[in-house]
């Protein structure tokens, strides 16, 4: 049973994307939701208004802990919030950690400079998309996962990974079938 926090951004499509693969998935909301799931997603969408979410709804404490313990993929904004540090994040924004990279909020440019790419993995290319995406700064004693022109896009400590770009918008599955592996 994968968890798909669903407090906004491409929850729908996430849950898609590994019922494709051959998971249970269900969107996460509250504390029960998140006791019921074995691994959780966190979507791209927009970092800050998230982790406001997650403290309205009083999940932040159980998402850290989830973090802590259980495998966690995030993409994007997801990225974002389980990264250690994100330059351009306000100054009240939480972050759930888990990551230990630095990351810098949309340094692939704004909405206009949008755009699709081929990243490469180890098992070989496949085509995302990059949405005011965050960039990489320092990658800490993170594993790459994928690059994009020799930078990394995707990385990893232990259970938890995160990526710059949207899979789902291309329906590319390297990265959710990595995750679905790790649990
Ligand atoms: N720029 C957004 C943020 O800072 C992330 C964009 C995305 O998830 N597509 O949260």
């Amino acid at each position: 049973m994968i968890g798909v926090l669903a407090l906004q951004g491409d929850v729908r499509e996430h849950i898609s994307l590994l019922e494709s693969l051959g998971a249970n998935a269900f969107g996460v909301k509250t504390l029960e939701d998140l006791e019921a799931a074995s691994g959780l997603v966190i979507p791209g969408g927009e970092s800050t208004t998230i982790s406001k979410l997650a403290v309205n709804f009083g999940l932040i404490d159980a998402i850290r802990n989830f973090v802590a313990t259980k495998p966690v993929l995030g993409t994007c904004a997801g990225l974002i919030l389980l990264s250690k540090g994100a330059i351009g994040a306000l100054s009240d924004q939480q972050l759930f950690g888990g990551l230990d990279v630095t990351v810098e909020r949309n340094a692939y440019g704004g909405q206009t400079h949008s755009f699709e790419a081929e990243v490469e993995f180890a098992t070989g290319s496949e085509r995302v998309a990059f949405i005011r995406a965050p960039k990489v700064v320092d990658i800490g004693s993170a594993e790459v996962v994928a690059t994009l022109e020799g930078e990394p896009v995707a990385v990893r400590s232990g259970r938890v990974m995160g990526a710059s770009f949207h899979p789902e918008i291309t329906g590319a599955t390297t990265l959710h079938k990595l995750f679905l592996e790790s649990i």
